[in-house]
């Protein structure tokens, strides 16, 4: 219950704004269960008047039902109207937050973290806690007016109320075993979920590569496998709550039918007024729905923790470590940068660079060279603290990186990486969203740096073409290139260029190279080279080996004064011949 009250005390926080429509809720529901209480008892004294023949008493009567209905259906379009409204808003704000919270999960935690896992959080478990908090103000509220309920039945008559709560007590046991075993299955149920779920995203998200591995069927059946499964647990745990749903069912036709045979035993016996027993017959649904009440109040409260506790796990719980930043900003960067005796392991156990260190001046344009696994990527992860060192020290303009806030670090820099991501919308919209100023004109002048305005302009819709899913698709080269548009309509001082492992043709290595070179001496370029042709000419090439820096200069330099250098470069000619 501690943990319930304090996820509940943290959700309201969240949705402070809109717990106003919560609380107009929760003033409307005492005036509804009221209504639900004296109608019943005017509509006895309305039957109690047709009886006696007062039919003045039954008008009069019947036009009051007819109000406190008017007000019944008022107050019911009110408590909907809050519903809504805060169910929406409330979903809305804990869902921007459980994302939120993702993008500022460390690297390291999320490379752990199935996509699946946090599609289920963020989408139904924030569903559910939305969902939840009114229904247990309205089932708390509900107790309430049950208990004026069952006081108005005790004194109306002993042996009916002994009777009917005998019979609800005996329901409510069925119901609570029920409850034990829904628990049971509601975790199992959703670990499953989370685990198809998951299985799909990758599956969907590999598909190219599945299908040239040539191993479609493979993953579609371990698919089915995982769906029976979900839905084998979903079947058995269903048909045992039904079990219970059938038991405590068949109970209750029971005890209505004995109700009414007890009732007109009473009524023969004058130890009931007709009045007081239809007044109790009516009532009898709520001495049921007071333990049914409570039994989906657990249900409820139970549904709240487990959500909760997953999607606030993510949002401020300390499983997951936060990235951290400064509050320094560069105002104009220069570009330059420092790695200090760095060291770093993705995992502790596996060090990946070993006390690197190396400097890159501003406006210059530098290439990485080494054997695949050096280390390469890595230097740039580290670089726009996508991780952090585990000792040594990182500098931008002569600023540990610590020290600065996150626009400084990855506003001023771009990655291109092997597939940059590229939205599915216009190419004008592309680049537009990194720099919403940017003109028409400057968007051109940074497509014909990076040699992709002539096939933008070759394309039907020229700048207004829709790119990516669903659009025209483009090749890993014309990716790149658009990618390399995007650093420069957005003003990044460092470009970080990983070029593609998979073999471009020679005509697209061209264009790449042609867009490097017409950005040189005006950005810092860091280039991580797998093709010798693309970094021959850089100022500077830094030589890796197993996550150190084994020598520097320029290609000639290396050439005569490293032998690592040069076997490599010497491999690359022979499988070129
Ligand atoms: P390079 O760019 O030189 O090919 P990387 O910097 O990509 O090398 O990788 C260096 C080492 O770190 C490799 O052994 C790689 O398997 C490992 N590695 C890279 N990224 C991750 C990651 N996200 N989690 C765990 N290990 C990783």
């Amino acid at each position: 219950m501690k943990e319930i009250l304090q996820n509940l005390k943290k959700v309201y926080k969240y949705t402070k704004e809109y717990n106003k429509y919560l609380f107009t809720y929760m003033l409307i529901i005492p005036v509804m269960s009221a209504i639900s209480i004296i109608v019943p008892l005017l509509s006895a004294r309305e039957l109690a008047s047709i009886t006696s023949g007062t039919y003045e008493t039954l008008f009069v009567l019947a036009i009051f039902v007819f109000g406190i209905e008017l007000l019944r259906n008022v107050c019911n379009y009110i408590a909907w109207f809050s519903l809504m409204r805060y169910f929406r808003e409330s979903e809305r704000v804990i869902k921007m937050k459980a994302l939120r919270a993702v993008f500022g999960i460390k690297n390291k935690n999320l490379d752990g973290m199935p996509s699946g896992l946090i599609i289920e959080r963020v989408n139904s478990d924030c569903n559910k806690i939305s969902d939840a908090i009114p229904s247990i103000v309205e089932y708390l509220l509900d107790i309430i007016t049950n208990l004026g309920v069952i006081v108005t039945i005790f004194f109306l008559n002993k042996i009916l109320f002994a009777f009917l709560l005998v019979g609800a007590a005996s329901i409510f046991c069925i119901k609570r075993q029920r409850i034990k075993k829904w628990h049971e299955f509601d975790k199992q149920r959703r670990h499953l979920s989370e685990r198809v779920t998951s299985f799909i995203s990758e599956l969907i998200r590999g598909v190219r590569d599945i299908k040239v591995l040539d191993a479609n069927e493979s993953f579609l059946n371990t698919a089915e496998d995982k769906i029976k499964d979900y839905h084998q647990t979903l079947f058995k745990g269903r048909r045992s709550l039904r079990r219970y749903e059938f038991i405590s069912g068949s109970l209750q036709d029971l005890l209505d039918y004995t109700f009414i045979v007890l009732g007109i035993i009473l009524l023969r016996d004058n130890l009931v007024t007709a009045t007081a027993f239809v007044t109790v017959f009516l009532y009898k649904e709520r001495i049921y729905n007071m333990f049914n009440v409570y039994t989906r109040l657990q249900e409820l409260f139970q549904d709240f923790k487990l959500s909760s506790s997953r999607v606030l796990e993510i949002i401020d719980g300390d499983r997951y470590e936060r990235e951290s930043f400064g509050t320094k900003t560069l105002e104009n960067i220069k570009g330059d940068f420092e790695f200090k005796n760095v060291n770093f392991g993705y995992k502790d156990s596996i060090k990946v660079l070993k006390d690197m260190s190396f400097k890159v001046d501003a406006n210059t344009t530098v290439g990485f060279v080494g054997k695949s696994g050096t280390g390469k990527t890595t230097i740039f992860n580290l670089l726009a603290k996508l991780y952090e060192p585990e000792s040594g020290e990182i500098f931008i303009d002569g600023v540990n990186i610590n020290e600065l806030d996150e626009h400084s670090i990855r506003g001023n820099m771009t990655i291109i990486n092997q597939s940059p991501y590229i939205f599915n919308m216009s190419i004008y919209d592309n680049l537009k969203l990194v720099n919403p100023k940017a003109t028409k004109k400057e968007i051109k002048e940074a497509c014909k740096i990076a040699c992709l305005d002539e096939f933008i302009e070759g394309l039907p819709e020229k700048y207004d073409s829709i790119v990516g899913e669903g659009g025209i698709a483009l090749s890993g080269g014309q990716r790149q290139r658009l990618a390399i548009a995007r650093a420069l309509v957005q003003h990044t001082e460092i470009i970080l260029f990983d070029e593609a492992t998979s073999a471009l043709d020679n005509e697209t290595q061209k264009s790449i190279q042609e867009a490097i070179d017409n950005m040189k001496g005006e950005y810092t370029i860091m280039i991580i080279a797998h093709r010798f042709s693309t970094i021959i000419n850089c100022d500077t090439i830094f030589y890796m080996e197993n996550g150190k820096i084994q020598a520097k200069g320029t290609h000639k330099e290396l050439l005569k004064s490293c032998s690592g250098y040069k076997k490599l470069y010497e491999l690359e000619l022979k499988n070129n011949v």
